[in-house]
């Protein structure tokens, strides 16, 4: 079965013609060793030769199903016909000026896009910058100018990236911050609202988390002295803990009464993959600044910062920037992706995903009591694994399940601070049938354990 939105070439089926990794994967791996440091990790040793649809195909020959979406990042598919077209046709024409030098028209339309679509209907200005964690520095940058205030307010679960601010803006030590220090000063942790983890229940999760959030804030820090509050909507590394519902409106409007910037961190759960076009959409809540990147441009490297214009506005010139933000190959890529976006009604298709994980999932959870949590919202979506009968974490069961997925062909990824979750991320335009497929070794490699 052939996908419209996929490599159209590239059989959208799972086909193990080697063990995973086979032999030519085995011998890049070797040469990777010995010529890449092993801080760079690796989640599935496969060496990809070619991608498309829901599939990746391996150097062995190997057709993977792919739950991964290169961390959410394919969301209208690798080399996604659209984008491969407008880049193909950029790439030809020019690759580079500096859009701080001489810039070129893909920028703007780019940054007009993002004025529109990101949520609330105020005045917004974007500038583009190359990766999620400098969107968030540059966030940060913004808010302090803006505000003449220095402190920064993060939550337990976060993740921001991997340079100092937003490292430090990370919670979890290992790996992200374990021998890294010292960190950047006034940076605050609060308190998330995580309903599986919450000692008083589910049901008190939203507003007792903000209450002590914002306890703390007024009590530690002052908000009177607090720049920016920086959240996702949805953690990601986290392990896509979904905030019982009212917490962030809360802290929303504890940021609005008290001249706190409110930043959205929403480069992992941004364009359709949560069911809307951004997860802030869900409970209405309109941040100060919004942060994009991994699913803007189909995997060319772009990210952005949309907020407020009397915000961004008040930044000097030359304040903002950087050589290759904006480069121009990414904004015709994002330009793409935001047509396939719309065209191809991913939106829908996210939800659709969703609509087809949630109550497998569920079920699952049924028969494996494993399975602590199933949450998520559109093709966002993960469980949570634990010792029977308790909250207590399993990490050793969570890499096991993955790497029984990853023997039988399924790329699926995990996270959460305590390496417990299993989270799926399927490229959008996945056929059904390799969704279906995907789960199926799920609930297999579950049940063998
Ligand atoms: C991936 C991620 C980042 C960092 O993005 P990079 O492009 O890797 O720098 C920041 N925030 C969130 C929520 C992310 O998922």
């Amino acid at each position: 079965m052939s996908n419209p939105q996929g490599s159209p070439s590239l059989p959208q089926e799972r086909r193990l013609v080697t063990e995973i990794p086979g032999p030519k994967s085995k011998e890049l791996l070797a040469r990777k060793q010995s010529a890449v440091p092993p801080g760079i990790g690796t989640t599935l040793p496969v060496f990809v030769t070619r991608a498309g649809g829901g599939v990746l195909v391996d150097a062995d020959g190997n057709s993977l199903i792919d739950f991964g979406s290169g961390i959410a990042v394919t969301n209208v598919g690798n080399a996604a016909p659209r984008v491969v077209e407008r880049v193909q046709k950029q790439v030809a024409d020019f690759t580079h000026t500096c859009f701080m030098v001489t810039p070129y028209e893909s920028y703007v339309a780019v940054c007009e896009q993002l004025n529109r679509l990101t949520p609330g209907d105020h005045e917004k200005r974007t500038f583009l910058v190359n990766t999620g964690a400098e969107a968030v520095e540059n966030a940060v940058k913004v808010a302090r100018h803006a505000t003449g205030r220095q402190a920064v307010v993060v939550f337990d679960h976060g993740y921001h990236g991997r340079t100092l601010l937003t490292m430090t803006l990370t919670a979890k030590n290992m790996p992200y911050k374990h021998r890294f220090g010292p960190f950047a000063p006034e940076v605050y942790r609060v308190p998330l609202a995580y309903p599986f983890r919450w000692p008083g229940g589910r049901e008190n999760c939203a507003a007792e988390a903000a209450a002590q959030a914002i306890d703390a804030i007024n009590k530690q820090i002052g908000a009177e002295n607090v720049a920016a509050v920086v959240i996702e909507p949805i953690s990601g590394e986290g392990g896509f803990i979904e905030p019982a519902k009212g917490f962030l409106p809360r802290i929303a409007e504890f940021c609005r009464e008290n001249g706190i910037v409110f930043v959205a961190d929403e480069v992992q759960t941004g364009f359709a993959r949560t069911g809307d076009l951004f997860a802030c959409e869900d409970e209405g809540v309109v941040p100060d600044i919004i942060c994009t990147a991994k699913g803007i441009a189909g995997g060319l490297p772009l990210a952005a910062v949309t907020g407020r214009a009397d915000l961004l506005d008040k930044v000097h010139v030359g304040g903002l920037g950087g050589t290759y933000g904006g480069n121009p190959l990414a904004c015709e890529a994002a330009l793409a992706v935001l047509e396939s976006i719309e065209e191809d009604r991913l939106v829908e298709r996210a939800r659709h995903i969703g609509d087809i994980m949630l109550p497998r999932l569920h079920d699952m959870a049924e028969r494996y009591d494993i399975i602590g949590d199933v949450r998520g919202r559109g093709a966002m979506i993960a469980i949570e694994l634990v010792r029977p009968g308790t909250t207590e974490p399993d990490p050793a069961a969570t890499a096991e399940v993955a790497k029984r997925c990853h023997a039988e062909g399924l790329l699926a990824l995990t996270a959460g601070t305590y390496g417990n979750v299993l989270r799926f991320l399927p490229p959008l335009v996945i056929p059904d049938h390799l969704l279906e497929e995907g789960l199926n070794i799920l609930d297999k490699a579950i049940g063998s354990l």
